[in-house]
């Protein structure tokens, strides 16, 4: 694979006199491939002196070999959970072992490019509550080839907690002096990043409570900006990753509910009055379970955090607050009957119905319940949103009100309440 550093990055100079970091890795069912494909770049591609071990972490994979048969590899060692943990936990059991001066995160399917680790250890060493990231490749997923992306982007989110790819704002862009200079990110986008290690722990390195994956990456970002640190990507530093369509693993809580339980907690904790916005674009997440939280908010005190507020205006200007954040729930009436789905075989898409708003013993309420946030109106059952279809052409053009996935662009999804 090719090389993909800007060519300003050979001239200028990182510091290579660091002391060693500890690589983190944790996995659960990789492939043996990507896994040894991650690992043999990393000792290839990095100065021995500057890897003080890698840690792999097993969470508990089929098969037990997978991670002790990479311990003959130099450097590697391996701990393996007796039962699956969820990548939080299993990052903070292998921090917990690491013995370098900082953490260097990475996920169990990359390729490291040339000269990848210095620049972040020598931005990490000049300032240690600097929590740094590379940019990230995309390594493809039918091919397994290695592609570059654009670089010129930042970590960006919407309210909903769904982290996105945001190119820089051409003020942005322009008062970066050099292509090599690192970008300031909102938020980071996973799990590849150099963190020092006492300030992980200073930080209270990650929220225990959040199960198998996902929205860490928005508590982590939060709490170092909040807390007194930076996130920046460094252009000079280039990582390749797998980017899959899904989860080739197994959520026992579901999928959709442990990315809610997540989220929530980080909104909980982190938000303060914006979590507003979030309850308003992820209005299921208002009755969720999300366990106690009272630890993770008396963190928040004890390291006399920022607001969320100040996060908004010095770290993400550019996210809009939403001008409508109310949200209505209940059944939409008419004189008896109540607006309702109802499944038929073979379509996956269910019809509308009026249907007797009292609904006899054992039968499921929950088909007439919506809520309505800004302008959509979303059934709570199915997470489909009232729209209208259009049939036919011309003057024969005939509209039907129908259910169909939310989009937030169709105007045909926008309601509104006029009071009579
Ligand atoms: N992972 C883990 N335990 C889990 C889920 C994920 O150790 O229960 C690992 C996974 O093998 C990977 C890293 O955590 O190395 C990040 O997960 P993934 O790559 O699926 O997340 P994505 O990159 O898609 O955000
Ligand atoms: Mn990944």
């Amino acid at each position: 694979m090719a090389a993909y550093l800007h060519k300003e990055c050979k001239l200028r100079l990182f510091c290579t006199d660091i002391p060693p970091t500890s690589i983190i890795i944790t996995f659960h069912n990789e492939a043996r491939s990507t896994l040894l494909r991650t690992i043999r770049s990393i000792l290839n591609r990095t100065p021995m002196h500057l890897i003080q071990e890698i840690i792999l972490v097993d969470d508990f994979s089929n098969d037990p070999d997978d991670c002790k048969l990479l311990i003959n590899l130099p450097k590697v060692k391996c701990l393996r959970n007796t039962e699956r943990q969820g990548l939080v936990r299993s990052r903070i059991r292998g921090a917990s072992i690491a013995q370098g001066y900082t953490l260097t995160f990475l996920d169990s399917h990359c390729e490291v490019n040339k000269d990848w680790l210095q620049p972040l250890l020598h931005r990490v060493n000049e300032d240690s509550t600097r929590v740094v990231c590379p940019v990230i490749d995309i390594i493809h997923l039918d091919t397994f080839n290695y592609i570059e992306s654009a670089s010129e982007l930042r970590g960006g989110f919407d309210w909903s907690l769904h982290f996105q790819w945001e190119q820089l704002t051409p003020k942005q862009k322009a008062q970066r002096l050099d292509i090599t200079d690192p970008i300031r990110t909102p938020i980071i986008s996973g799990g590849l990043f150099v963190i020092q290690k006492s300030w992980f722990n200073h930080l209270g390195k990650y929220d225990t409570e959040m199960d198998i994956w996902g929205g860490e990456n928005f508590e982590i970002s939060f709490r170092v900006w909040m807390c007194g640190g930076s996130l920046e990507i460094i252009p000079c530093s280039r990582v390749g990753h797998v980017f899959r369509k899904k989860h080739p693993y197994v959520f026992p809580d579901g999928n959709a509910n442990t990315y809610i339980k997540n989220t929530k907690r980080t909104a909980e904790v982190w938000m303060d009055e914006y979590k507003q916005y979030y309850y308003a674009a992820q209005p299921f997440a208002l009755d969720r379970p999300f366990g106690n939280i009272e630890s993770r908010v008396k963190l928040r005190k004890n390291l006399h955090c920022e607001s969320f507020k100040w996060y908004l205006e010095k770290v993400y200007p550019e996210l809009r607050i939403p001008k409508d954040a109310s949200i209505q729930k209940g059944k939409i009436r008419q004189r008896q009957k109540c607006l309702e789905t109802k499944k038929e075989t073979n379509h996956e898409i269910p019809k509308l119905t009026l249907s007797p708003c009292i609904k006899p013993k054992g039968e499921d309420a929950s088909a007439q319940q919506w809520t309505m946030t800004g302008s959509r109106i979303e059934h709570v059952a199915s997470h489909l949103c009232l729209d209208m279809d259009m049939f036919g052409e011309g003057a024969e053009v005939d509209r039907e009100i129908v259910v169909n996935p939310c989009e937030s662009s169709l105007m045909s999804q926008h309601w509104d309440i006029v009071s009579s």
